[in-house]
């Protein structure tokens, strides 16, 4: 398969060399193990929206399947009825589809499983590698051990089979509180795997499922349930990341007790990202904490997120795919990711004109009441985009910041006297300046323009330094803007110095709200989730929530300036 990356890096190596999976799998199809199929899967505790790390994660197991001619299902695994909703279920399907993939009917579900799991369990009691342990949860603790020092034996570890069946079945049918009895693997307390030391494989949990109800008293821990959930499904390849790596043996020894279908478990890298925190559980505090307003809060790194923000299926896909799946742990730089979506918003956006921070020009040789409709490219990037019209007057707005009464050197916008191009309009020159008597703020600037100059050259050949975009004051619809910047000031906020708390490194500016900005004409009928380049300042999408017909929301996606050129020349340079 042909990567996005493999025309700038790579070109003449097999896509497996950025991804160790696929030289598996293809080693294993060579060998005609699992008769040639690969069977996938993406399980989602649904205890949370997805992240950015979850789209690896997905990308990573539907577009295996995709590849190599199989099915990837997707699973939830919902075992712990405490933290899951439907709510967290439908933002998952939301978002996988949105992602653009397809699980056609295999929408599965651990809790479906629940009364084979049960029997799984009484199965292992019957050959004597499970046990009923009646230790509080605190002693269980004490008898673990460390990993320097064995643990001991439960005094209920030699329980007869007969009495830990009569005693599971009674934990089942609710004849016992919580922490009273757990279910656990008969496996061995001194082994150096502390999760191999008579792990528990069921606790009773007197608390509704979202999907089961009342059904269940007792619910199945996430290690046993996820090798026998991928085992009933047939999965070839279970795939996840690095700090599961522990846990395989778990999976194995599950299986191979139980004699089933044993599928092979593979670790991954998972996703690290600077600027931001991908685990749900630390997602979960920034919106219950209002640090963000939802979910789906464009400075989340969530998947509902960067669509609200603006981020393309294709952009989120082809960061996936450039950052490769590794065996270790690395930090991804947050700028790959806006340079994955300015790539393809660059091709795919029509440029547009909108002030930000107005300031008011006046032409004052130019006609009152006249309107011309100047012609502007729609993407210099793809002539089929075609032209639009743009309406230009006496009265205009320009950047506030395209403006200086005291310039230094290198600035090559507006100043007194000095003449500058108004794009696809005139030349304009700056000749007066009127500011407030009272704050001395800049209120308006009068100009002359050039009639000459249409379309913005001189035809006498003289030159401008300067090219500004503006929007004419009498057409223009007026928008709020939401600027972003990274959520966190640290680069890694999960590194978090003592007597801090991760939060301690929110950005305060990670918003700017800009209340008055002022629009090209074209834009007032914009819709939700279109996107559009606003020239020179960035790539802005319509908020999908808060935009609405008359009042109009836009968020910015990313900016035009390419950190990540920057970031990689400082590498090659290192090199
Ligand atoms: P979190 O760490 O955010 O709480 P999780 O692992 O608890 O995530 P799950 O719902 O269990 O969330 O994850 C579903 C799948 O996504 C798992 O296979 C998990 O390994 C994978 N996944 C989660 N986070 C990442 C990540 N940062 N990079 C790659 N894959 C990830
Ligand atoms: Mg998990």
């Amino acid at each position: 398969m042909k990567t996005p990356n493999s025309k700038d890096t790579n070109s003449d190596e097999p896509a497996r060399s950025t991804n160790f999976i696929k030289y598996i799998i293809e080693e294993d199809l060579k060998a005609g193990k699992n008769d040639g199929k690969v069977r996938t899967r993406f399980p989602p505790e649904p205890n949370g929206y997805l992240h950015i790390g979850h789209a690896k994660s997905i990308c990573l197991n539907f577009g295996l399947a995709a590849e190599y001619n199989g099915l990837c299902n997707l699973r939830y695994d919902d075992t712990d009825p405490s933290k899951e909703s439907i709510e967290y279920v439908a933002s998952i399907k939301e978002d996988v589809r949105w992602l653009g993939f397809d699980w056609q009917d295999r929408e599965y579900y651990a809790s479906n499983y629940f009364e084979q799991l049960f029997e799984y369990a009484v199965q292992l009691i019957k050959a004597g590698d499970a046990y009923v342990d009646s230790l509080s949860a605190e002693e269980i603790r004490q008898y673990r051990g460390t990993l320097t020092r064995p643990g001991k034996n439960s005094p209920y570890r030699e329980r007869s089979i007969g009495e830990n069946l009569d005693l599971f079945e009674r934990m089942r049918a609710g004849e016992y509180e919580e922490g009273e009895h757990v279910l656990r693997a008969k496996i061995d307390m001194a082994s150096p795997n502390m999760l191999m030391r008579d792990p528990t494989l069921y606790r009773i949990k007197k608390v509704p499922h979202y999907r089961t109800g009342g059904m269940w008293i007792v619910y199945p821990m996430y290690d046993f349930t996820h090798c026998l959930s991928d085992s009933i499904e047939g999965i070839t390849h279970s795939i996840c990341t690095l700090e599961f790596e522990i846990n395989r043996e778990l999976y194995d020894w599950v299986l191979d007790q139980l004699g089933v279908y044993h599928p092979q478990q593979i670790e991954f890298a998972r996703l690290n990202l600077s600027h931001t925190v991908l685990s749900k559980r630390k997602l979960i505090r920034l919106v219950e904490e209002g640090h963000v307003k939802s979910w789906d809060d464009p400075r989340m790194p969530t998947i509902s997120g960067l669509r609200r923000r603006g981020y393309t299926p294709k952009s989120v896909r082809n960061f996936c795919d450039r950052i490769g799946v590794a065996k270790a742990d690395s930090m991804v730089d947050m700028a790959l990711l806006e340079y994955c979506i300015r790539e393809d918003l660059n091709k795919i956006t029509p440029r547009v004109m909108g002030v930000l921070r107005p300031l008011k020009v006046i032409i004052d040789n130019y006609p009152e009441n006249e309107v011309e409709e100047l012609d502007a490219i729609n993407n210099p990037e793809d002539a089929s985009m075609g032209t639009r019209k743009v309406p230009f007057s006496r009265e205009l707005y320009i950047e506030q910041d395209d403006f200086m009464e005291d310039p230094p050197r290198k600035f090559f916008r507006l100043a007194p006297g000095r003449e500058v191009r108004l794009r696809y309009a005139y030349f304009i020159t700056c000749v007066d300046v009127v500011k407030d008597p009272k704050t001395g703020k800049i209120i308006e600037l009068h100009c002359t323009y050039d009639p000459e100059t249409r379309g913005g050259d001189a035809p006498d050949g003289r030159k401008v330094k300067g090219t500004l975009h503006w929007v004419s004051a009498a057409h223009a619809a007026s928008a709020e803007v939401r600027l972003y910047e990274h959520f966190f000031v640290k680069e890694n906020p999960n590194e978090v110095e003592e007597g801090k708390d991760f939060t301690d490194y929110i950005n305060p500016n990670s918003l700017e709200i800009l209340s008055n900005c002022m629009l090209e004409p074209s834009l007032s009928e914009a819709i939700p989730g279109s996107r559009y380049q606003f020239e020179r300042l960035g790539y802005f999408c319509v908020d999908l929530k808060d935009s609405k017909n008359g009042s109009l929301v836009f968020n910015r996606t990313v900016t035009l300036r390419d950190t990540w050129a920057k970031i990689l020349k400082a590498q090659q340079q290192k090199k």
